[in-house]
C-alpha cells in the first residue's frame, strides 16, 4: 500500500520537477550584468560615491552579493565605465546567465527510474547520494521530506508551521527518538537554510544534514548518540516562495515575495524582519535589505516566531546554526552591533574555531572567524544587522547561535554549480557534528 502511493507521489514529484526545470530556461535574463569585485573596506564609498553617485545606479540597477573587511561584491550593468573612479576592482562572474545555467539540472535528468532510486535511497540507505547529484525545487524537496517522515515514523515528524503568502507551507523536520526518557532535557538544536532564497547550496546541505542523521541512526554510534540525547528541529527552506520564484522567474531572487507598499516591489528580506534589535531600514521596498514597515512583517518571520515561542516551553534549545551562502565564513553574534560583547565570548569563539576547524579537516576549505556584525558592515550602517534570526535566536531562545555562510568564495558566488552540492554538504555536516558533540559535553 505505501508502496504504491509512494510510486506515485514520486512520478508526480517528478513531473513538477521537470515542469520547473522548463520553466526556469525562461527566466530573468541576466545578460546585461556581471559582477565585481571591489577590493575594499571602505563598502559605503564603493556604494554611496561610486555606485550611486559616479555611475549613477538606483537601488533596482545592482546588487550587493556580499561584503567583509577586504571587498565587496557588486552586481552591476555591463554598459558601467568605472574609468576615472579610484577603485580597485575585478570582474569576477562574467556571464552571468550561463553561470545561472550550471545551478540547474539538465532537462534529460534525472529520468524517473533514478527518482524511485531516491526513495530507495532514503528507506534502506543504500549510501547512494542520487538526491544530492542536483538542487532540487521546492515540491521535489518536500515530497523527499514526506517520504523520510514515511520512511523513519520513528524518528521524523513533519510540521507545517503556517503558510507563506504565496500559499506555500513553511515545513520543519522535528527529528527525535520520541523517548522522552532518553532526552529528559530535552535538549534541542535548530537548524535553519534557505532564509535567503537564491542561496541553494544552504538548503540542499541541511538536507544532507537531515539525510545523514536518519540513515545513520542505529548504525553509527556517533548519530545513534545525536538522536538518543538530542531534538532536531531544522527548517530546511525558510523562504518557500522565494526559493520557488528562484526556479521559475529569477534565480537571483533573495527575498520572500510577499506584498509591500510598492505594487512593483515585492518582497521582504526576512534575515531583516526578526523582533530584536529591529530597525526600519529606510530602504525602498526594491531594495534587496528592505526590513519591512515593522518586525515580523515578513510572513515566515512570524511564523517562526509563534512556533518557537510555543517549542520554547518544551524544548530546550542549547544551539542554533542558520545556514546561508556565500563568504566561506563562521560568524557569531552579534549581527546588528560590534560594541555589545555576546555573554560567554570564550564558548563562542572556541566553538567558531572548532566548527572552521571540523570543516577545513573535512575538506581542506578555510572558512574564517569573525563577528556577525563586521561581516554586515553594522559599524558603517546600523540597519545592515538589524533584526536578523542569528541575533534573534541568540538573544532570547538559544544557548549558542552561529550563522554558517558556506561556499565559495566567489568565483560563482550564489551559483555554485551542482556538482559541488555534496562536498560542501559533507563539510557542512563535519560542522553539525562538532557543534552536536559541544552540545552534548560542553566541557570536553
Ligand atoms: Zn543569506
Amino acid at each position: 500500500m505505501m508502496r504504491v502511493s509512494t510510486i506515485t507521489t514520486l512520478i508526480c514529484s517528478f513531473v513538477m520537477l521537470l515542469f520547473a526545470t522548463v520553466a526556469a530556461a525562461d527566466g530573468v535574463d541576466y545578460s546585461q550584468y556581471q559582477v565585481y569585485r571591489f577590493h575594499s573596506h571602505n563598502h559605503s564609498h564603493i556604494i554611496e560615491d561610486v555606485v550611486r553617485g559616479q555611475l549613477g545606479l538606483k537601488t533596482e540597477e545592482y546588487d550587493v552579493w556580499t561584503r567583509n573587511a577586504e571587498f565587496i561584491d557588486v552586481q552591476l550593468p555591463r554598459s558601467i565605465n568605472l574609468q576615472g573612479t579610484d577603485v580597485s576592482y575585478e570582474i569576477v562572474i562574467d556571464d552571468l546567465n550561463s553561470a545561472i545555467g550550471e545551478t540547474f539540472p539538465l532537462t534529460s535528468t534525472p529520468h524517473h527510474d533514478n527518482y524511485f532510486d531516491i526513495a530507495q535511497d532514503s528507506m534502506v540507505s543504500s549510501g547512494k547520494y542520487f538526491f544530492f547529484k542536483e538542487y532540487r525545487p521546492l515540491k521535489t524537496i518536500y515530497t523527499w521530506l514526506d517520504l523520510l517522515e514515511q520512511s523513519f515514523p520513528h524518528l521524523v515528524t513533519m510540521e507545517d508551521i503556517g503558510t507563506t503568502f504565496e500559499g506555500n507551507p513553511l515545513k520543519v523536520v522535528h527529528i527525535s527518538t520520541k523517548n522522552s526518557t532518553m532526552n529528559p532535557e530535552s535538549k534541542t538544536i535548530v537548524i535553519t537554510g534557505g532564509i535567503h532564497a537564491r542561496e541553494w547550496v544552504s538548503i540542499s546541505s541541511v538536507l544532507f544534514t537531515i539525510y545523514q542523521l536518519l540513515t545513520k541512526y542505529g548504525k553509527s554510534r556517533r548519530e545513534t548518540r545525536y538522536l538518543d540525547s538530542l531534538d532536531f528541529l531544522i527548517i530546511p527552506i525558510f523562504n518557500p516562495d522565494g526559493y520557488n520564484y528562484t526556479w521559475n522567474g529569477d534565480r537571483l531572487w533573495k527575498k520572500n515575495r510577499q506584498d509591500t507598499y510598492v505594487p512593483q516591489c515585492k518582497g521582504i528580506d526576512i534575515d531583516h524582519s526578526f523582533p530584536y534589535q529591529w530597525e526600519d531600514s529606510k530602504e525602498f521596498p526594491c531594495s534587496e535589505e528592505y526590513s519591512g514597515e515593522e518586525a515580523l512583517q515578513a510572513t515566515e518571520a512570524r511564523l517562526w516566531d509563534t512556533f518557537i515561542t510555543c517549542m520554547k516551553i518544551k524544548h530546550n534549545i542549547y544551539g542554533y546554526l542558520d545556514f546561508h551562502s556565500y563568504s566561506q565564513e563562521v560568524l557569531y553574534p552579534y549581527a546588528y552591533s560590534c560594541d555589545e560583547l555576546p555573554r560567554d565570548y570564550e564558548n563562542l569563539l572556541e566553538l567558531s574555531y572548532g566548527l572552521s576547524k571540523a570543516i577545513r579537516n573535512k575538506s581542506g576549505k578555510k572558512y574564517k572567524v569573525l563577528a556577525a556584525c563586521q561581516d554586515r558592515g553594522s559599524d558603517i550602517s546600523s540597519s545592515l544587522g538589524a533584526g536578523t534570526a542569528l541575533d534573534y535566536m541568540y538573544h532570547s531562545r538559544a544557548h549558542w547561535a552561529f550563522q554558517l555562510k558556506l561556499r565559495d568564495s566567489g568565483n560563482h558566488g550564489f551559483l555554485l554549480p551542482a556538482r559541488h552540492i555534496l562536498d560542501v554538504g559533507r563539510e557542512t555536516y563535519a560542522a553539525v557534528k562538532y557543534f552536536c558533540d559541544f552540545v552534548l559535553n560542553p566541557e570536553h
